[in-house]
């Protein structure tokens, strides 16, 4: 096999096989399988001239290094792997990773920040810990929030950015990221694709520049391992490889090596999930309990429904599904928005995003749907319970249902 056939580009291939191969092409001629997992903090040089040189050129352009890294906070060849990986797959020029969603955000905002474009404009809802990070300005930031059709008369000259989630975090509101970028002009539109991840939805496609991703979520895949990753073009990802060389929010190699693994059978299990989602949507929405279910047009494993009664009896009252924040694990995860993943954002910002006290997000797992739903149906009916029971108490405390959630028919 010569050079050409190996070359990424000469062959388009599908997102299945990109998943399983991307970022792995050059392990069979060095006679591996598995990819290596490189955990050095410093690599050793005899030539401290050629790495003075290597040096300059990163600090002027933000280039990868050609060969060994320096400093483990300045590259990392796994974690190299997985950008690889996770670019091709978004259908970008470059990826850049990072310790956490947040961390990637953050260094979105320092990077546009650091061009002298200190104004964001935002659409709501956006994950609870994105939205405060723009709110409380926490960075030196300003936001200004607006609905998709606002977005070209929120443009100021110092605007560097504007945001998007879709479908957002937690209501699943999809926006139509075309016509958003067009709104954009010249201003890079971000489209956090966490829910949807690349095998549902492929922001750069229709013209998004940035796309973030909590890869704590569906990338790794498994809730053991947190880590962020913003794919975009080259010019970009040189400025954020600067950001976090000198920010440090690096991506552990151990996580870029779990990351890249997750990757390889992110297809197989967004498509299971999904496929398991939307048959519970089917059983939720004609459910005399459910007052509302969201479900996005693209399909996916995130549920968002409300219901009649007190959601935290539903929460209390899951026996299989996990409840507990996070997303896009292999075992489905109940969790209600209003008490946690949204609680940092201001109650009145938070019902007019529509994320309103009734809700709960589900994120669908690989269980077995018949055992998904007879565990969701038997905890919607499940009495009013207070703190969940220890094991071996008899009775539930009197009192503990002291609060009757108002019945909205
Ligand atoms: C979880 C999440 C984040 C933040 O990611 P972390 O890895 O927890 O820092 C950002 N955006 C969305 C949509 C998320 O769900």
């Amino acid at each position: 096999m010569d050079a050409m056939d190996r070359d990424p580009s000469a062959t388009p291939r599908a997102l299945a096989t990109e998943a399983v191969h991307a970022g792995r092409e050059d392990l069979a001629t060095l006679g591996l399988h598995a990819p290596p997992l490189d955990l050095s903090t410093t690599y050793p040089s005899y030539d401290a001239r050629a790495e003075a040189a290597r040096i300059d050129e990163f600090a002027t352009t933000g280039a990868r290094l050609d060969g060994p890294p320096v400093y483990a906070r300045l590259d990392n060849p796994t974690v190299a792997r997985f950008e690889e990986a996770l670019a091709r797959l978004e259908g970008a020029e470059a990826a850049v990773a990072f310790a956490s969603g947040m961390a990637a955000f953050t260094a979105v905002l320092l990077a546009r920040a650091s061009q002298g474009l200190r104004h964001v404009v935002a659409v709501r809802p956006l994950y609870g810990c994105s939205d405060h990070l723009l709110e409380a300005g926490l960075l030196g930031t300003e936001v200004t929030w607006t609905d998709p059709a606002g977005i070209a008369d929120a443009i100021r000259p110092d605007t560097g950015l504007v945001m998007v989630e879709s479908p957002a975090n937690p209501t699943l509101a999809e926006a139509d990221i075309r016509a958003l970028a067009h709104s954009c002009g010249s201003v890079p539109l971000l489209v956090d694709n966490t829910f949807a991840t690349p095998v549902l939805q492929r922001p750069v496609e229709q013209g998004a520049r940035i796309v973030l991703h909590s890869a704590t979520k569906y990338l790794g895949g498994h809730g053991d391992v947190m880590g962020g990753v913003v794919a975009c073009d080259e010019e970009f990802a040189r400025t954020l490889r600067q950001v976090r060389f000198a920010t440090g929010g690096v991506l552990h190699p151990l996580a870029g090596y779990l990351l890249l693994r997750g990757l390889s059978t992110l297809p197989v299990r967004v498509r299971a999930a999904s496929s398991s989602a939307a048959e519970l949507v089917r059983r939720l929405a004609t459910d005399p309990r459910i007052a509302r279910v969201h479900y996005p047009r693209i399909g996916g494993a995130m549920i968002a429904f409300e219901v009649y009664g007190d959601p935290h009896d539903v929460i209390a009252g899951v026996r299989l599904i996990t409840p507990a924040v996070s997303l896009g694990s292999v075992d489905t995860l109940i969790q209600h928005p209003a008490s946690i993943s949204h609680r940092i954002v201001a109650e009145g910002d938070r019902r007019s995003a529509g994320v309103s006290d009734r809700l709960l997000r589900l994120s669908v797992g690989l269980e077995d749907v018949e055992d998904l739903w007879r565990d969701l149906t038997q905890a919607l009916s499940a009495p009013p319970a207070g703190p969940p029971l220890e094991a071996g108490t008899a009775a539930r405390t009197a009192g503990s249902a002291a609060t009757p959630w108002p019945v909205a028919r």
